[in-house]
């Protein structure tokens, strides 16, 4: 297990505060704001959290840049972007032999506007201290993971998901 190191949220919010939208970005194939990239369609991108808090931390967004949940998507549209959050926690709990997975929408219209879902495994044996909120905050550090061993991570959880239908 790899250990989670301090992560500047201050230097974090200043720079995303001024920055492009990074999931448009990465829709757009900008390098700058490459990530690994687990899955995608027409629709949804689906790639790893640059800055996880848990090993498998996912991000699945729907590529049109929406920010408003309740307001800018419909039924459907929400629908197949959740149908990909259960295919993706299904992956995840495959390849990473998870207790729980946890499912939540954040965001900021001060940082981070598009919208996107977190999805990350909870492996076995957290203390219930340590689970929940305190395992998803960046306040409490992030995973130094190298990144060939994330390019790893994306490819095992693809795999499993693609395998998924
Ligand atoms: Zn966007």
């Amino acid at each position: 297990m790899s250990e989670r190191k301090p992560f500047d949220l201050e230097a974090y919010a200043r720079s995303v505060a001024t920055a492009p939208c990074f999931i448009c970005e990465l829709v757009k194939g900008n390098p700058d704001f490459a990530h690994h990239v687990i899955a995608q369609d027409e629709d949804t991108i689906i790639f790893l959290n640059k800055y996880p808090t848990l090993r498998g931390y996912t991000l699945v967004c729907p590529k049109a840049h929406r920010e408003d949940l309740a307001e800018e998507l419909s039924p459907n549209e929400y629908l197949r972007l959740q149908s990909h959050v259960h295919r993706v926690s299904r992956a995840l709990k495959t390849v990473f032999d998870a207790e729980r997975i946890y499912v939540l929408s954040l965001g900021s219209q001060q940082a981070n506007k598009h919208l996107h879902f977190h999805v990350a495994p909870l492996p076995k044996g957290v203390p219930l201290a340590q689970q929940q909120y305190q395992a998803l905050m960046a306040e409490n550090g992030v995973l130094q993971i190298p990144d060939e061993e994330m390019a790893a991570i994306a490819r095992d959880i693809s795999a499993a998901y693609a395998a998924r239908t």
